[in-house]
């Protein structure tokens, strides 16, 4: 769980972190999955009725090449911006779990990739073209 306390003050700063083993546990599979902790950090700013929270998560994937099936580790860091009703407050603790969780959810894409033009797998040896392959090298 990933809470923040909203105090008096105006543009506090926040920094909040959790297990991503246990915050992301049966959403996401052995090809794919975030490891290590999550960790957000950013400021809250009152504004009339509503609570502007902001901010970067910072976090850990690792995945299996959709291409070369290479296993990579790629760090990653994503901004959000939202305005919650201040209504929608029941205490002074604001749980961002649901938020994080989404924008973490809509910011993978939808092949991954251990890099941009990641060959991929020789069709005559099935080995990844840029490693072990050598099926063209012998030449
Ligand atoms: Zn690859
Ligand atoms: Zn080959």
């Amino acid at each position: 769980m990933l809470k923040v306390l909203i105090s008096e003050g105006q543009g506090e700063r926040f920094s909040v972190q959790t297990s991503a083993e246990k915050f992301f546990k049966d959403f996401f599979s052995d090809e794919e999955n975030f490891v290590g902790n999550i960790k957000v950090e950013g400021e809250f700013v009152k504004d009339g009725s509503s609570l502007i929270i902001r901010g970067k998560i910072f976090c850990r994937k690792v995945f299996l090449c959709d291409r070369c099936l290479a296993k990579t580790q790629e760090d990653q860091v994503h901004e959000f911006d939202e305005e919650i009703d201040k209504f929608q407050l029941t205490s002074d603790v604001l749980d961002i779990s649901e938020l994080v969780r989404d924008v973490l959810v809509a910011a993978q894409p939808i092949q991954n990739l251990c890099k941009p033009d990641c060959k991929g797998l020789c069709p005559n040896c099935g080995k990844p073209l840029e490693g072990e392959c050598t099926c063209n090298k012998r030449n």
